[in-house]
């Protein structure tokens, strides 16, 4: 099979690797959509990297099984991200992403990541999805609308709320879909001028330049000098955290989904005198999932705006190129072109 990789010399591009087989629990499936997370920094920023392996958002088809499953030859489904134990109560929980055991792939295989034509992962990883729905709006059940849907869920966003989500990356701007499709009034914090624009086609009622020294005053005016009800972080960054709990109402939640550094946080002056609450998103409850396909299912149009890219994966150079622009949405590789 191929997978993508990048080249000492600063090239990308494909490599051939043998075939996964399937083993026990672990499903062979055949990718046909790989939406693009945040490897293009490894392509942008560590240019003499000769590596292979790259993805972990994918769906696919199940082509062959070891032993009877969760799923069976020819479903369609949504390959979930990480390797739980299966067995801890988390995995029992639906978290498995927060498993403090994990995983490793069956011996000798290599097959876990998703810029590949095959993938290996455990039967009950594997999410089915119906027919009418196709494998890049199902895929989209990856980074990028579940770690925002995850934050929806914990926090209940509605029609009641105004949400601000800081950093609009192809994370951010699902949540810029999602906050939309519950009915919430939605600020967006960015200050790229592609992304600005896409939040505001996606539903965006603001979009706010971080750089701009008065945001705070913007915020406060769009929301009665009150604050935002809701809010969550996709970029990361320090100044987003810090605008996150500045700009939240009393008693306001918030999510932090950018993976980032550390920030000060005022247990008086933030925390309790303000009676927030303030939770770390990674994903969504699996439990969740079939909400989040009815959702997709209902979105189609957004989904189509929100990817603004697709790419063969023999081209994954200029996908990654195009990634590191910031002049993109969600991007999608098709294994097989
Ligand atoms: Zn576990
Ligand atoms: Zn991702």
């Amino acid at each position: 099979m191929k997978v993508a990789a990048m080249f000492a010399d600063g090239s990308a591009g494909t490599v051939d690797r043998p075939d996964p087989q399937p083993i026990d629990d672990f499903v062979l499936v055949k990718i046909h959509s790989v939406p693009m997370c945040t490897e293009y920094k490894g392509f942008k920023n560590e240019r003499d990297l000769d590596a292979v392996g790259f993805g972990h958002e994918a769906a696919g088809e199940v082509v062959e099984l070891a032993q009877p499953g969760h799923v069976k030859v020819g479903d369609r489904v949504v390959v979930q991200p990480q390797l739980g134990c299966g067995r801890c109560w988390l995995c029992l929980d639906g978290e498995h992403i927060h498993c403090q055991n994990g995983r490793r792939l069956p011996e000798g295989q290599t097959a876990g990541q998703t810029y590949a034509q095959y993938i290996l992962k455990p039967d009950w990883l594997l999410s089915p999805f119906p027919e009418d729905i196709s494998y890049d709006h199902a895929s989209m059940a990856c980074c990028g609308l579940g770690p925002t849907f995850g934050a929806m869920q914990k926090m209940n966003v509605n029609a009641l709320d105004t949400v601000m989500i800081t950093g609009l990356g192809p994370v951010g701007l699902g949540g810029v879909v999602n906050a939309h499709y519950r009915g919430a009034r939605v600020i967006a914090v960015e200050s790229q001028p592609f992304r600005a624009k896409l939040a505001l086609e996606l539903g965006a009622t603001a979009v706010f330049d971080p750089t701009n020294e008065h945001i705070q005053d913007q915020i406060m005016d769009l929301t009665g000098g009150l604050g935002v009800d809701k809010a969550m972080d996709c970029s990361g960054a320090s100044a987003a955290h810090r605008l996150m709990v500045e700009s939240l109402r009393r008693k306001g939640q918030a999510c932090f989904i950018g993976q980032g550094g550390d920030f000060p946080l005022g247990a008086s002056r933030d925390m309790i005198s303000k009676g927030i609450g303030l939770h770390g998103i990674w994903h969504y409850n699996l439990s969740h999932f079939p909400a989040l396909i009815k959702v997709i299912g209902q979105v189609e149009g957004q989904l189509d705006k929100f990817i603004t890219h697709r790419f063969g994966m023999s081209r994954v150079e200029e996908a990654w190129k195009q990634q590191s622009t910031g002049d993109a949405g969600k991007v999608v590789l098709d294994p097989w072109a």
